[in-house]
């Protein structure tokens, strides 16, 4: 047997264009478009790559990317008013800030300040909460688009067992908030699995759907995987690889030459989940401009 690729690229090229499309049709109607305010604080050379692929996904479909950069040296109170003056503002639908915050930001206290109705990371308490309730609410883009992409495929979740290895408050927790619901896409039987597990590789296969979401390269190995179970690679890691121009090579949880011969489909690093939490972004602030729209 050899997997199916699961390729999130096409999958979120094709949602991208269907949302262009879209706003292009809003901005027809009402001559406004929707606005998203990035905000970076400091110079981590990864959190700089992951703001301008957003911001380049933002001027494709048509939405106001406002772009704004403070300095570790600015501190926490210039991003407290930063985003007071944000959420205030009603060209702005959506506030991403890029996470993490240098040493010295205290992230929740951030995450917490943001409107909630401008909150496309989907990261506030409120969204969680409404999210896992199974209420309207930003859904968190990296789950979401783990959701997304297994729905585009085709990918039976009903009824079917979920292990998710990882227990964050950006991947593992709201993912299993989002397929324990009930509806279409979701009613899975959900489990979490962290590093306090035991028995973990017996729980891992016992996956019909197995979710990587640890940060360790090649985490998961052929043995941990069920023959014929689907494996959704989370995971982004940089690793050494001096014979590229970087110096580094990006690579998944999964080790996935090893479980490719095992697995039914298998999301690749890169060109998988990542590319799908950037759509979903942009979805969520395209929600948020037509929700600011229909209040007007
Ligand atoms: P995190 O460090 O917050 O959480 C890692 C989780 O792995 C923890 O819950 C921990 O309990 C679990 N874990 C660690 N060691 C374990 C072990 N030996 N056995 C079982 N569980 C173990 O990480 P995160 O922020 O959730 O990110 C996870 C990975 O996903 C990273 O590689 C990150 O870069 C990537 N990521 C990708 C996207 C995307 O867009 N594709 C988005 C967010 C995170």
């Amino acid at each position: 047997m050899t997997a199916t690729l699961i390729d999130g690229k096409v999958v979120s090229d094709k949602l991208l264009l269907e949302l262009a499309h879209h706003v292009r049709g809003l901005h027809l109607r009402t001559q406004q478009d929707p606005g998203l305010a990035v905000v970076l604080v400091g110079d981590n050379p990864a959190s700089r790559v992951y703001v301008e692929s957003k911001k380049k996904a933002c001027a494709k479909v048509g939405i106001n990317s406002y772009d704004y950069r403070l300095s570790e040296a600015d501190g926490e109170g210039a991003l407290i008013e930063l985003i007071q003056h944000l959420n205030g503002d009603p060209d702005v639908h959506g506030i991403l800030v890029q996470l993490p915050l240098p040493d010295g930001f205290d992230d929740q206290k951030i995450i917490e300040l943001i409107d909630p109705a401008k909150d496309v990371d989907g990261f506030h308490p409120m969204n969680v909460g409404r999210v896992w309730q199974g209420l309207s609410g930003f859904k968190s883009c990296t789950p979401y688009g783990v959701f997304e992409l297994l729905r585009h495929y085709e990918i039976p979740v009903e009824g079917k067992h979920v292990v998710i290895i990882g227990r964050s408050n950006i991947v593992g927790k709201p993912l299993a908030s989002i397929l324990v619901q009930r509806g279409a896409g979701a009613n899975a039987t959900v489990t979490i699995c962290h590093s306090k597990s035991e028995n973990l590789v017996a729980l891992t296969r016992s996956a019909d759907i197995l979710v990587a979401a640890i940060g360790v390269p090649g985490f998961v190995t052929a043995e941990m995987v069920r023959p014929g179970a689907v494996v959704v690679d989370v995971g982004i890691n940089r690793v050494t690889d001096l014979n590229t121009k970087s110096g580094y090579r990006v690579v998944g949880d999964v080790d996935f030459n090893s479980v490719v011969p095992v697995a039914e489909a298998i999301t690749p690093v890169p060109g998988g989940v990542g590319p799908m939490t950037i759509a979903m972004l942009i979805k969520n602030t395209v929600e948020s401009f037509e929700r600011h729209l229909a209040e007007e």
